[in-house]
């Protein structure tokens, strides 16, 4: 296997041809995506692909997702600068936790899978992020109790409600952005708390494996 050094080259391509052409442009997560090696969380036999814009199958049915949209996702916080705390709900492999943590935030992740949890902590350990996060096993959408306020929260999961549980964790002015939808029609939110009440904006189209719980599709 290569050395983290080897995919440097590839890294700073994915962010040059991928993420800062479809649009990606706030520097400090341009930086945070070229620093974190994608490859060290995705299976051994997918690392040929981690650096392609393409979510991948992890263990256990569930996906990391695709670096455009962990991008995405991470410039919609708009994070203030210094030390953020940010929560996840839906860690999977680590990935959007360990971009997160590189780009200077704190970050507590949420998952429901305990094995998926052991794989991302060793994989931030692997990172040399894990000492900026947290990662508990459960239900997010109920939240982490004594935890927060937040100066951002993700749901990397796709559901049909607004966790509500969360709204009243965020700090003023801090942004919720989340998947919602149907299976096969969802669209990414965000999320804040405006002079007028809440303020919803819809950044496009995507597709993420279900959220489980009381806020996910029938059924799941
Ligand atoms: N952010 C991840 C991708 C998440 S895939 C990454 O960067 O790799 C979605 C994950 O959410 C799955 O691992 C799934 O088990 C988890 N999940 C689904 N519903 C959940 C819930 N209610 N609480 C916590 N985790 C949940």
């Amino acid at each position: 296997m290569k050395a983290v050094d080897d995919y440097q080259d590839v890294r700073r391509a994915m962010v040059a041809e991928q993420l800062a052409a479809q649009g990606i442009s706030c520097p400090r997560v341009l930086a945070a995506m070229r620093d974190v090696p994608r490859h060290l969380f995705v299976p051994r036999a997918l690392i040929t692909q981690a650096y392609d814009d393409t979510a991948l199958g992890i263990d256990c049915g569930q996906t990391i997702s695709q670096p455009y949209i962990v991008a995405r996702m991470t410039e919609a916080l708009e994070l203030p600068a210094g030390e953020p705390l940010v929560l996840e709900v839906g860690t999977g492999s680590g990935y959007q936790a360990a971009v997160l943590a590189a780009l200077g935030a704190r970050v507590v992740t949420v998952e429901w899978i305990p094995a998926l949890a052991e794989r991302a902590r060793a994989a931030l350990e692997a990172a040399g992020l894990a000492d900026r996060v947290l990662i508990v096993v459960g239900d997010g959408t109920a939240g982490v109790d004594d935890a927060g306020p937040y100066d951002g929260v993700l749901v990397t999961a796709g559901g049909a409600q607004i966790p509500r549980a969360l709204l009243p964790r965020l700090r003023p002015g801090a942004a919720l952005v989340l998947p919602l939808g149907e299976p096969g029609h969802q669209e990414l939110v965000r999320l804040h708390h405006g002079a007028q009440g809440w303020v919803e904006e819809s950044l496009g189209g995507c597709r993420f494996v279900p959220l489980r719980g009381p806020c996910g599709w029938e059924g799941e």
